[in-house]
């Protein structure tokens, strides 16, 4: 039997104790905690060695929740921002399952849910968060940095944000969704936010939201599976990477910085059809003037390791670059249970590309001190 809803540990989502004693019992068995938080709290930090040499290990892609109640209550966006309820979750529990896990730094990120918010709750919005993500990262020297926050459906706006979270608040880079209200993140009327991003050598991190309907495969993906996710998901991530190809963007602004989750979606995985697609089908590329293969353009991209298995893991390298994945856990939800095991484990790859995956790619891009 593989799956069974009833199972003691929970759902899919387990809670988050169930999936911190999860943590603990799929771990070495070097700690005998089994009573949950209070003593993962004094959990010691694992040290993560590659060839006897201590690594400063990032992830890339943790998630954060900033109660933003206040400033959402009565606007449009008061049940897409988690409610009242919402709590912040920069504190001892993350700390805890980072220790468990070996991450010495995340890269927190909020999914954005405020494209729908106008100019001015925008403003409010990401002002806050932002501030808030800084506080957090101040409060934990070395733990924590900031991706911010922006208010992509206002590019201009959205530029500003950035620049201003980079420079004033010491946040670094951008986080952003996958399409902004249906629209493409290749429309020109982002360029000016690719082109700040690009002046300020910024990554920007992209994260699928609401992907079944974003994809709309909505009435597809029905029934168990929980196929909106992990078909949706990948899917939001390839269709979007795909126009930031075809559309142009990478050649209009040529030293972009964009990591994508869970390890790109299908795209890498797949992309050779891509380079075969204007050869088969000519006439669906009138007017394409690419300065390179489609797959060339992969190459240029970043991207977590979320990939599962170590067969995933070498492909994904093949097809990108040692230097351009990282590690990524999706704190808090429960895909990985030792993100770092994985990358120790994939045998295919030599010590000095675990070193950079674990964390040497992420220091040099946000700006990490090793
Ligand atoms: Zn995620």
């Amino acid at each position: 039997l593989w799956y069974k809803s009833s199972h003691k540990i929970g759902g899919l989502i387990p809670t988050r104790r169930a999936f911190l004693r999860n943590l603990v019992a799929a771990s070495a068995g070097a700690l005998a905690l089994d009573n949950g938080f209070a003593s993962l709290a004094q959990t010691p930090r694992r040290a993560v060695t590659v060839a006897s040499k201590r690594v400063k290990t990032i992830d890339i892609h943790a998630h954060c929740n900033i109660n933003v109640s206040a400033i959402v209550k009565g606007t449009v966006l008061e049940r897409a921002g988690g409610g009242p309820n919402l709590k912040d979750d920069l504190g001892a529990e993350r700390l805890a399952t980072m220790d468990q896990q070996g991450i010495d730094v995340e890269a927190l990120s909020i999914n954005a849910f405020w494209y729908a918010a106008d100019q001015d709750l925008a403003r409010k919005l990401i002002d806050y968060q932002n501030q808030k993500l800084a506080d957090a990262c101040a409060q934990y020297p070395g733990r924590f940095v900031g991706f911010t926050s922006v208010a992509l459906q206002f590019p201009e706006l959205a530029a500003q944000q950035m620049e201003d979270g980079i420079k004033h608040l010491g946040l670094r880079g951008a986080a952003i969704g996958e399409n902004v209200n249906g629209e493409e993140l290749s429309s020109r009327r982002f360029d000016p936010f690719w082109a700040k991003a690009q002046e300020l050598d910024a990554l920007v991190f992209l994260h699928p939201q609401s992907s079944a309907e974003a994809t709309g495969i909505s009435s597809r993906v029905k029934g168990p599976g929980a196929l909106s996710n992990v078909i949706g998901n990948p899917l939001e991530s390839t269709i979007a990477l795909s126009h930031l190809i075809f559309d142009s963007t990478f050649d209009r602004f040529p030293n972009l910085k964009i990591c994508t989750a869970h390890g790109g979606g299908f795209l890498p995985s797949y992309v050779d059809r891509m380079d075969h697609g204007c050869t088969v089908v000519p006439g669906d590329c009138k007017n394409l003037a690419l300065q390179m293969r489609p797959s060339e353009y992969i190459r240029k991209m970043y991207f977590d390791s979320l990939v599962f298995t170590a067969e995933g893991l070498r492909h994904l390298v093949a097809n990108t670059a040692p230097s351009h994945i990282m590690v990524g856990t999706d704190y808090p939800f429960p895909w990985v249970t030792d993100p770092v095991g994985h990358i120790l484990n994939t045998s295919s790859l030599s010590d000095a590309d675990k070193t950079a995956i674990l964390g040497g790619n992420a220091s040099k891009l946000l700006q990490i001190p090793a």
